[in-house]
């Protein structure tokens, strides 16, 4: 069976290191020694330093948001794979819909970033997803289908399962409005099997596949029950310690 996966995506996110050290204190408490939910956190990386202290003796992950696939060099306002894990990270968030729209991040650019990280030894949770325009006009496989094929280009299947895919549909990321359990249970089938058709049925079995869009610990329940849907990348819901543990324990 796939352990259930659930990973907060600070992003840009709490202001301060107090702030910061206060919510990871809280989930590294709300967690205890479990182990039955894998989690993470993903906090700004001006505070993983701090946090991967704060973290300690903890079972909880700690992730980056992003990373340049060069190990070091003339890369103004960059960090490297290696730096990620110099600090303590053991996660890192690659091809964020934010990224990828706001910042014109390619599949190709996520790829060699991909690459970089497994090199590295981080496990990479790997964002894919539809905007609201190509839902509308039934492209969602074309889009995501593609997304698959650039995002994961000459993985072999050892590697591939140890990558977390998350499908993050755009229009449903921070607008409250999240995918039903059935609309997302139907794109995560649609990734596994792409993954079966590429790579082999048991490696797709394998492989672990976040849901993220507007999760709360109302609707954590219902999408975690669905067969394909294996954890949550949780964005605004994990800056409050008492909602993200509420998401880990929906996942218990
Ligand atoms: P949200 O963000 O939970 O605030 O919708 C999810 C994400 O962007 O990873």
């Amino acid at each position: 069976m796939r352990p259930l996966f659930i990973a907060g995506n600070w992003k840009m996110n709490p202001t301060t290191e107090a702030d910061a050290v206060s919510l990871a204190e809280a989930v590294k408490e709300g967690v205890g020694q479990d182990h039955a939910v894998r989690v993470a956190v993903c906090p700004p990386s001006v505070f993983l330093h701090r946090l991967d202290t704060v973290l300690s003796n903890s079972p909880i992950g700690l992730g980056g948001q992003n990373m340049h696939p060069e190990p070091s060099g003339a890369y103004t306002g960059e960090l490297s794979a290696g730096m990620l894990v110099d600090v303590g990270c053991t996660h890192v968030i690659l091809g964020h819909s934010e990224r990828r729209h706001g910042l014109g991040e390619t599949d190709a650019f996520v790829n060699k970033k991909l690459l970089a990280a497994l090199k590295a030894g981080l496990i990479p949770i790997v964002c894919i997803g539809e905007t609201l325009e190509e839902r509308e006009q039934g492209q969602t496989e074309a889009v995501v289908g593609d997304q698959l094929d650039g995002s994961l280009a000459g993985l072999d299947g050892d590697q591939m399962a140890g990558v977390v895919l998350a499908y993050e549909p755009v229009w449903a990321i921070g607008t409250g409005r999240t995918a039903t359990p059935e609309q997302a249970q139907q794109v995560h089938a649609f990734i596994r099997s792409r993954l079966s058709e590429r790579f082999s049925e048991a490696i797709a079995s394998r492989v672990v596949i976040q849901y993220g869009g507007s999760v709360k610990p109302e609707n954590a329940r219902d999408l975690l029950a669905r067969p394909d849907i294996d954890g949550a990348l949780v964005g605004g819901a994990s800056l409050k310690a008492a909602d993200f543990l509420g998401i880990v324990e929906a996942a218990r």
